[in-house]
């Protein structure tokens, strides 16, 4: 074992230590384990449950955010054009066009609301992947328990 590499979850990619972003507890079995694409899903998860969405939100916890929206809409992007399918490829375009209108630097509260719009259409792309697939559509209330949720999120006010 080398060190300053991580061991990463078999299934979903996750590195296997806290993520202090999004509150997720590393589960004795992977959560994402019966799952098409569980990397995505994880990826997505962490950030639908991350500390950006919510009130309390500090500048630096949204710039991370919007670092890991821009690595997971590439790895959807990845696979939409592998599988070309038109409605993810659009998703995927939406998602690109809401990312482009934050600036997280300049303004990072005004981004937020880009941002979930963002995710909203990354969320809409994995959707899209697994109809095709015909497989179950992902739902992240499915995986909350195994995240710390704090409600509200900023859209429930
Ligand atoms: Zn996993």
């Amino acid at each position: 074992m080398e060190m300053g590499n991580p061991f990463r979850c078999p299934v979903c990619n996750t590195l296997l230590e806290e993520d202090k972003d999004a509150g997720f507890k590393i589960p004795s079995l992977c959560p994402y384990l019966n799952t098409l694409y569980p990397e995505l899903c994880a990826l997505h998860d962490k950030l639908y449950f991350g500390k950006w969405r919510k009130m309390e939100a500090v500048p630096n916890e949204i710039k991370r955010a919007y670092a890991k929206l821009g690595q997971l809409l590439s790895k959807v992007e990845e696979v939409v054009r592998k599988e070309n399918i038109r409605q993810a490829m659009q998703d995927v375009r939406n998602a690109d066009g809401a990312l482009a209108m934050a600036n997280p630097d300049e303004d990072p509260y005004t981004s937020v609301k880009h941002m979930d719009q963002a995710l909203s259409y990354i969320h809409h792309a994995i959707n899209d992947l697994l109809q095709e697939k015909q497989a179950k559509l992902h739902s992240p209330a499915d995986y909350e328990m195994h995240y710390d949720v704090v409600l509200p999120f900023k859209e429930d006010l």
